[in-house]
């Protein structure tokens, strides 16, 4: 599915001046406050942006992958928290509903998630269980006509707003990721609790809880797929993911060259701009040049997958160099900007701080690299 080039055209539009006009002059007051504020909360609802990656039949706006990318770099220019706001409805929270969910699932969640008026988030890691995540330790007991829940969820994203968890425990006496089976566990139900929000290095704004299922009653119409095929859901929705992220790195990238360019192009030094030292030309050709590279990564990825191509190894790929590249960027920066950099009033080092975590979540570059290598082995090259 794809929009029409002339609406597409004038979402993104849309989008950027949205980023330009009410996002960035907000980005100190997010980090200050620690929340996202409601006023541009019900403005993204307006414009549809819970629903981006959601079929029209279901109120979403129903963009393929390459669309969704577009956004997603558009999005990046910003503080990476306004993102997160509708990035689990978007993404990891309700892909899994998309991808494996029945007409009757679909029907009853699909609606208010591509509106907004209610949130999810995607339950995987747990306090023992990380990368490693076909090894999960919460389990879902069968007992008549619901499975007993019980378990601990760690680090889960708009765990403090949601009202609908994507959750993988494990049904079978199976060892590994075959005995996992995924599940959509209202917040509403008995034995549900959310733990306080973590305190963390950046993306202040966007919060991350621990979610405690204590014998909770999940009615057995709520499972996603057939029992067993939970990991396999998780992997997919992450591969989705994937994708998402690295266009989230390309943007922000693409924010700090464009920073750092007005900034070396007004600060003097030596009689003249920093911008006609060369070793800080050498710097912005570095930040450009692979900045490039992943954004061309990015949406060539995104249109084989548009295509139905099996694209594991090249959303791997994409999130592993787009991420290190967003970090290298962010890196050199603050070095452009001096001390200036390393000075909160002017962003450069929050962003720096912010960007830390796309190495990290949704697979680790060291989860990565072991995707790609078995991926490149796979195919023989
Ligand atoms: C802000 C934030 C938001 C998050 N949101 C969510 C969410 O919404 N839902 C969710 O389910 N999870 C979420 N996570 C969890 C995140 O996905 C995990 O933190 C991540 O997958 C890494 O797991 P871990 O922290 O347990 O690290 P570990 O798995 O303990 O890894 C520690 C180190 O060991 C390395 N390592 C592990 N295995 C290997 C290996 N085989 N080879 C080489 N190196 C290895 C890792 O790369 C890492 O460097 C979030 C985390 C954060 C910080």
């Amino acid at each position: 599915m794809a929009l029409d080039p002339e609406t597409f055209d004038a979402l993104i539009d849309t989008v950027r001046r949205f980023v330009a006009e009410r996002l960035r002059p907000l980005e100190a007051e997010v980090e200050a406050a620690d929340a996202i504020p409601d006023a541009v909360i019900a403005a993204m609802k307006d414009m549809g942006l819970f629903g981006l990656s959601i079929a029209d039949e279901f109120g979403g706006l129903g963009l393929n992958m390459i669309e969704e990318c577009r956004v997603a770099i558009e999005m990046g220019r910003t503080t990476p928290a306004f993102r997160s706001t509708f990035g689990t409805n978007v993404g990891i929270g309700s892909q899994g509903l998309v991808m494996a969910g029945t007409p009757e699932q679909k029907a009853e969640w699909l609606p208010r998630i591509a509106s907004g008026e209610i949130v999810t988030s995607f339950a995987l890691t747990e306090p023992d269980v990380g990368s490693d995540s076909g090894s999960v330790k919460t389990r879902a007991v069968r007992d008549g006509d619901v499975y007993r829940l019980s378990g601990t969820k760690r680090y889960i994203t708009n765990a403090d707003k949601a009202q609908l968890f994507t959750v993988m425990a494990r049904t079978g006496e199976e060892k590994g990721a075959r005995g996992v089976s995924a599940f959509l566990v209202p917040k509403d139900l008995p034995g549900v609790t959310i733990g306080e929000p973590e305190k963390k290095m950046g993306q202040k704004g966007a919060k991350v809880a621990d979610v405690h299922f204590d014998d909770v009653p999940v009615p057995a119409a709520n499972r996603l797929g057939a029992e067993g095929e939970g990991f396999k859901i998780a992997m997919r929705v992450l591969d989705r993911g994937r994708l998402h992220i690295s266009a989230v790195c390309v943007g922000v990238a693409e924010r700090l060259i464009a920073d750092s360019v007005a900034y070396a192009g007004g600060r003097h030094q030596f009689g003249q701009p920093i911008a006609a030292h060369q070793l800080i030309q050498g710097m912005i050709a570095d930040m450009k040049t692979e900045a490039l590279v992943a954004r061309a990564m990015v949406l060539e990825t995104a249109a084989a997958k548009d295509r139905g191509e099996d694209v594991v190894l090249e959303s791997a790929a994409a999130k592993y160099f787009a991420s290190e590249m967003v970090g290298r960027v962010a890196d050199k920066a603050v070095q452009i900007y001096g001390g200036a950099g390393y000075i909160a009033d002017y962003g450069i080092e929050r962003l720096y701080r912010d960007v830390r975590l796309f190495r990290i979540y949704e697979g680790t570059s060291q989860i990565q690299q072991v995707i790609i290598a078995r991926e490149t082995m796979k195919r023989g090259g």
